[in-house]
C-alpha cells in the first residue's frame, strides 16, 4: 500500500499566547510557506495547534523541508506521520504497513490515540486497544509498557483525516522570527556574534547585521567570512541584509591623535554610534552583540558602561553570562563555529593596544574622544555604508 507521510509541527510558546495567538502563528505559516517553496509543492495550512506541511506530489521533496522546518523558531517538535482515511480499517492497515520500519530498534512500546474528531466510532480505549493488537501481531518481538516505553505510537483523528507516528524531533523551539521586533547584529567574523544574532532570532527577532571593516588593514577575505556567516545564520533568520561600513579612517585618525591604550574603547563607541544611525535607518530598535562579561579588556563591566554609553538604542547582550565554552557548543551546534574559526583578521584586531585600559572611566575616555570631531567622522563612515541582501534561497 501506498503510505502518504506529512509533518506535524507542535507549537512551543505559542500555545500560551492568549489574544494574538493569531498573529503569532501567521508569522510562523508564512514563514514554513516560504522555505517549502524550496522542496517542491506542498500545503501548509494550520489546525489544532499544529501546523500540517503536506506534499501535494511525489516529486515534492519532504526529507528537505523537514530538516528545513526544524530551524524555524516557534516549533518545538515535529512529528513525520502517515495520514489516511478515518476508519478503523484503514488506520490498522496504514499501522501495519508503516510503523514495523520506525519500531525496528524498540523493545517495548505503548499507543496512545486522540480523537479531536469526536464523531469518530471508536473512543481513545479502543482504538488505542485494537492498533496495540495488530502491532504485536506484525512484531511479534514487541511487548507493550505503558509506563516507559522505548516508542509511544500515536493515532490521532483529526478533522481532514488521521495520523498515525511513532517519536517526534525535538525542532528549534522559540518564537516566530518577525513577532518580536527588529535587531540589528553587530556581526564581526568571530565565534560569538553570529551565537548572539542565533540566539536573538530565537526569540523571535527579525536580524539584520552590521559588519565594520577597515580595508586595506582588514581584507576581502574577511569580508567574504563575515557574508558567509551571515548566510549560515540566513537558515535560523530568514533573508537578511548586511551593511558594511568602513572604519579605516576613524582608525586612522584614532591612531594618529589618542593616546594607545584607549584605541578600542574609542573603536567600539564609534561602532555602536555608527550602528544606531543603521538601526535607526533600517527600523531596527536595538543593537545586538556577542559580548559576554570579562571575555576580553573591551568586556568588562566598566567597559561595556563605556561603550553602551555611546549608543542610541538599547544594546541587547544574549551571550553576556555564557563561558566561552558554551558559546562554543551553540556555535557548532548552529554549523557556524568551522567557518567563525577561519583566520581572517578583524578591524578590532588591527591597531590594538598593548595595554587595553580595562576599568576605564567614561570621563578619560571622553578627553580622548574629543581630541577628534566624533560626530563628523560617524557621519561620514554613515554616509559611506552600503548593504548587501544575503537570501536564504541563494
Ligand atoms: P566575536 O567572536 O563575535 O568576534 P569577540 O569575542 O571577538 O566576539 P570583540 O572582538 O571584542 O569580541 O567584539 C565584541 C562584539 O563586538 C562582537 O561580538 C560583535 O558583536 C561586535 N564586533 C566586533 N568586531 C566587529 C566588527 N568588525 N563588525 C561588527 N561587529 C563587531
Ligand atoms: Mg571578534
Amino acid at each position: 500500500m501506498k503510505i502518504k507521510e506529512i509533518l506535524l509541527c507542535k507549537y512551543g510558546e505559542i500555545v500560551l499566547k492568549g489574544a494574538n495567538k493569531n498573529f503569532f502563528e501567521d508569522t510562523l505559516c508564512s514563514e514554513l510557506v516560504r522555505r517549502a517553496k524550496r522542496f517542491g509543492n506542498f500545503s501548509v495550512y494550520r489546525a489544532q495547534s499544529t501546523v500540517y506541511i503536506e506534499p501535494m506530489d511525489e516529486d515534492a521533496d519532504l526529507d528537505g523541508m523537514l530538516s528545513s522546518a526544524s530551524k524555524v523558531f516557534g516549533i518545538a517538535a515535529i512529528t513525520r506521520a502517515a495520514e489516511c482515511e478515518k476508519s478503523l480499517d484503514a488506520i490498522l492497515q496504514t499501522a501495519r504497513d508503516y510503523l514495523p520500519p520506525l519500531l525496528g530498534g524498540a523493545r517495548t512500546f505503548k499507543c496512545e490515540a486522540r480523537r479531536s474528531d469526536k464523531t469518530f466510532a471508536y473512543n481513545s480505549m479502543e482504538l488505542s486497544a485494537e492498533l496495540g493488537y495488530v502491532i504485536l501481531q506484525a512484531m511479534p518481538g514487541l511487548t507493550v509498557d505503558v509506563h516507559r516505553p522505548d516508542v509511544t505510537v500515536r493515532v490521532e483523528i483529526r478533522e481532514k483525516a488521521a495520523y498515525i507516528h511513532a517519536g517526534q524531533l525535538h525542532a528549534a523551539g522559540g518564537m516566530p522570527v518577525g513577532s518580536n521586533g527588529r535587531g540589528l547584529l553587530l556581526l564581526s567574523g568571530g565565534i560569538d556574534s553570529p551565537v548572539a544574532g542565533y540566539m536573538m532570532a530565537k526569540r523571535g527577532m527579525r536580524i539584520e547585521a552590521v559588519h565594520f571593516e577597515s580595508f586595506p588593514y582588514t581584507s576581502e577575505m574577511a569580508r567574504d567570512k563575515v557574508l558567509r556567516l551571515a548566510k549560515l545564520l540566513t537558515e535560523y533568520t530568514g533573508d537578511m541584509y548586511v551593511h558594511v561600513v568602513s572604519l579605516t579612517k576613524i582608525q586612522e585618525e584614532l591612531s594618529r591623535n589618542c593616546e594607545e591604550d584607549y584605541f578600542t574603547l574609542l573603536l567600539r563607541r564609534y561602532m555602536m554610534a555608527i550602528a544606531t544611525k543603521v538601526a535607526n535607518r533600517c527600523g531596527c530598535q536595538t543593537l545586538i552583540t556577542g559580548e559576554s562579561l570579562g571575555q576580553v579588556a573591551s568586556q568588562t563591566a566598566e567597559a561595556i558602561t563605556v561603550t553602551d554609553a555611546a549608543a542610541g538604542v538599547p544594546v541587547l547582550r544574549p551571550c553576556i553570562g555564557m563561558d566561552k565554552e558554551e558559546i562554543i557548543q551553540l556555535s557548532r551546534k548552529i554549523g557556524t563555529f568551522d567557518t567563525s574559526i577561519e583566520p581572517y583578521e578583524d578591524c578590532c584586531t588591527v591597531f590594538t593596544p598593548r595595554h587595553p585600559r580595562t576599568r576605564p572611566v567614561l570621563d578619560k575616555v571622553l578627553l580622548q574622544e574629543k581630541k577628534l570631531d566624533f560626530n563628523a567622522l560617524v557621519d561620514e563612515a554613515f554616509a559611506g555604508a552600503y548593504r548587501v541582501k544575503i537570501s536564504y534561497d541563494d
